[in-house]
């Protein structure tokens, strides 16, 4: 089956700035799929180059099959976009600037924007540029979703909006996921994608550093065990097991071993039981550790390059914080 969406060898340069070094993706036809990534990262420039607002400087993309520059209008009309960045016509009310896509889609989408504006709280008689961000961000919305695309872009939806319409914004893409659209959702926020994507991909300096089922990922982050000893014991003996990262001894007395635990468990219960183990705690990592892994650490050996020291976010830095990584 045609994918929905194809990326391949994707490079794009801003003059001397290199913004998309080689991204590979593949959307399948159907699949809500999450792009991960902090702010900076290349969610947008990506997302323009599906569009056709920016040409690749090396690599090609498709949206079914086609290329977008190729496609034209009969393309176009079975995506709705969602730009990061919006801007509408000053003179109009939302209400007119809805009715005059409507009717430049020949009246798609007429019937579901009352609807629509219900659902997310938006005011159609008030003028677009008397509107806030966050119900520009709702016109924006609307007028993706009125014509029941096959295919949704979405660029930081959630973003203004405050959390009950974040919410709604959720049931409208897991509706559209429902009814077989594919769902292109780019986010900051992992808290969002995981909640109704299928698969994520999560990109950081313009590549895409891993691509999976988000409950793979979830297994992947693994646990996070802490061992106590009755005796002091000797980092090496477990520093190196299969499995097992980040192994630490608490200063103290050395008698306390803390490590993150991914697979097997049995190398590291093996030369746990050399010693007398006196207490044994293990918590399942949440996604979101995994994801911070990849801002926090050097890049996973599969990675194309490791960063500088410069590019890692210091400890308690935005980055670092919970909920969301800018
Ligand atoms: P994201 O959407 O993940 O926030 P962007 O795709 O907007 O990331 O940006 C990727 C990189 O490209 C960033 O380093 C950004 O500063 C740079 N960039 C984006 N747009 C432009 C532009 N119009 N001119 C020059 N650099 C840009």
């Amino acid at each position: 089956m045609t994918p929905a969406i194809r990326v391949h060898g994707l490079v794009k340069d801003y003059g001397r700035t290199r913004a998309l070094h080689g991204v590979d993706l593949e959307v399948r036809a159907g699949e809500v799929f999450g792009f991960l990534g902090p702010n900076g990262s290349g969610k947008s420039t990506t997302i323009r180059v599906l569009m056709d607002l920016l040409r690749p400087t090396a690599g090609s993309v498709e949206i079914f099959g086609t290329a977008p520059a190729a496609g034209g209008p009969g393309l176009r009309a079975r995506i709705g976009y969602l730009p990061g960045e919006l801007s509408f016509p000053a003179r109009m009310s939302a209400g007119e600037y809805l009715a005059y896509l409507a009717a430049l889609r020949g009246g798609r989408g007429r019937r579901r924007t009352g609807e629509l504006a219900e659902r997310l709280s938006l005011d159609l008689s008030r003028p677009l540029r008397a509107l806030s961000k966050g119900n520009k961000q709702k016109v924006g919305l609307v007028q993706a979703f009125m014509h029941d695309p096959e295919l949704l872009v979405l660029d930081e939806p959630t973003s203004g909006l405050d959390p009950l319409l974040q919410r709604e914004f959720l049931l409208l893409a897991r509706e559209a996921g429902a009814r077989g659209a594919t769902v292109f959702l780019s986010s900051h926020m992992l808290q969002e994608v995981e909640e109704v994507a299928g698969r994520v991909a999560i990109i950081r300096e313009g590549r895409v550093v891993d691509l999976d089922d988000v409950r793979a990922l979830r297994a992947r982050a693994g646990q996070q065990v802490l061992l106590r000893f009755a005796e002091p014991v000797p980092l090496a003996e477990f520093a190196d097991l299969p499995g097992v990262q980040d192994a630490a001894l608490d200063p103290s007395d050395g008698t306390t071993l803390s490590c993150l635990l991914r697979g097997d468990p049995m190398p590291l219960l093996t030369a746990a039981v050399r010693h007398r183990v006196v207490r044994w705690q293990a918590e399942d990592r949440e996604l979101e550790d995994l994801f911070l892994d990849f801002y926090r650490r050097p890049f996973p050996s599969t990675a194309p390059a490791p960063p500088a020291p410069s590019d890692r976010p210091a400890p308690g830095s935005a980055a670092t914080r919970p909920g969301g990584v800018r």
